[in-house]
């Protein structure tokens, strides 16, 4: 198999990574995500170049579009793409493909990553900074896998017209059998490779789109002989996601359901900051990204937490780069600084930003260096 560019060759990582910082917080919580990039790759002497584009409101400001074409382009021939986040008051005004949020919603379809991946995993220190009770989310370690380039947030057509009482606004769910396919493999694998459990999500007692959904996912089963697959549908999936989260494995649910679904699921860790997402396609290439967004009350405070940011590059290393050993450092890391209180705001600490990356970074170059002591 051809183990893709960023792969390991004689000790060594060759990548190229466009760096999208954006709005608000973005920037804050890249730059701790880079910092610790930066520390693991130099110990491992690993070769990571990385490239600065413009989206969202700065983008707007500097070149009148969310999405430049420069941006776009060098996200294309990148090995994966790292995302702060977009949007923000400033920006609110604009409309249609003039949004912040279109220019995002448009790299996630020209990049074609159609799977997006969030772990949801609750950490045994912070079972009680949920509004939930310790014991409903302890355990906790599940995935929503979320189709991303299909659904009511492309699908045509869509618009308003009219005006008045007889104004209509029209938007379309529309799935083929194909993407419903290739979207379902992933979860499948995934829950292969975990407990092998896959709850599929649909509203198939109503929605069309939702009953070819169900029939294409379970025509897809026998291949998967190892993985026990579920039907649940939104509304009563979304009561068990807090009532018995811990007794969840790998979800997939197309767009809109799984993107309520999943900051639902936000909850069950304490805080929004905490968690990654990985937006995957056909090939090794990924678009990452912490799943908050621009909090722009935080921003230039230095306060905002940086551990999704930070959690989105270990599935990076992992996914595009093939390095699931530098990905481990940075997860390990994580977990040891958690459990030794280095907390943001959110989460009743008051260490700042720079203050969480540079902990992670000595931790994970800790975990490394206990490796090789180990390995020699
Ligand atoms: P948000 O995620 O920015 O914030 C929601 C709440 O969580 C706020 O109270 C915020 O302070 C807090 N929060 C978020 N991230 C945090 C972090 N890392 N550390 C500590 N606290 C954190 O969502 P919102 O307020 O609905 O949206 C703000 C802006 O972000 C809007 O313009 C919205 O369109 C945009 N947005 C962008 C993305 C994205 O880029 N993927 C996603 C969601 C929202």
């Amino acid at each position: 198999m051809d183990a893709g560019p960023g792969a390991r060759r004689g000790g060594l990582v060759k990548a190229n990574i466009v760096v999208l910082p954006g709005d608000g917080v973005g920037p804050e919580v890249v730059n701790a995500a880079l910092s610790v990039l930066a520390t693991v790759c130099d110990a491992d002497d690993a070769q990571v170049s990385i490239d600065v584009r413009c989206i969202g409101g700065r983008a707007i400001d500097e070149f009148g579009m969310p999405l430049p074409d420069e941006t776009l382009d060098a996200c294309k021939a990148a090995d994966a793409v790292l995302l702060g986040a977009v949007g923000g008051p400033a920006w609110d005004h604009l409309r249609g493909e003039h949004r912040c949020e279109a220019g995002l919603l448009r790299l996630r379809r020209e990049l074609d990553v159609f799977a997006n991946v969030r772990p949801v995993k609750v950490h045994p220190h912070l079972t009680d900074r949920t509004s939930l009770r310790p014991e409903v989310t302890r355990g906790t370690d599940l995935v929503i896998v979320r189709e991303l380039t299909g659904g009511a947030y492309f699908g045509q057509p869509r618009g308003r017209t009219g005006t008045g009482p007889d104004e209509i606004a029209r938007d379309s769910i529309v799935y083929s059998a194909g993407e419903i396919d290739r979207v379902a493999r992933v979860a499948f694998e995934l829950a292969q490779s975990r407990r092998g459990q896959l709850i599929s999500i649909d509203k198939a007692n109503v929605l069309i789109t939702s009953q070819l959904w169900r029939e294409v996912v379970t025509a897809l089963a026998p291949e998967y002989p190892d993985v026990s697959l579920t039907h649940e549908l939104v509304d009563s999936f979304a009561m068990r996601l807090v009532r018995e989260p811990a007794t969840i494995d790998v979800v997939v649910a197309e767009n809109l359901f799984g993107d309520i679904l999943s900051d639902e699921a936000a909850v069950l860790v304490g805080s929004l900051g905490l968690l990654p997402s990985a937006s995957l396609g056909a090939s090794d290439q990924g678009l990452y990204e912490p799943i908050h967004g621009s909090a722009p009350s935080l921003a230039g405070r230095g306060v905002v937490n940086p551990y999704g940011a930070i959690l989105s590059v270990a599935m990076l290393l992992r996914h595009s780069l093939h390095r699931d050993d530098l990905a481990v450092a940075i997860e390990s890391a994580v977990d040891v600084c958690i459990t030794e209180d280095v907390l943001t705001a959110d989460l009743g600490g008051a260490a700042s930003t720079d203050a969480v990356a540079d902990a992670v970074a000595r931790e994970a170059l800790r975990h490394l260096g206990a490796r090789s002591g180990a390995a020699s």
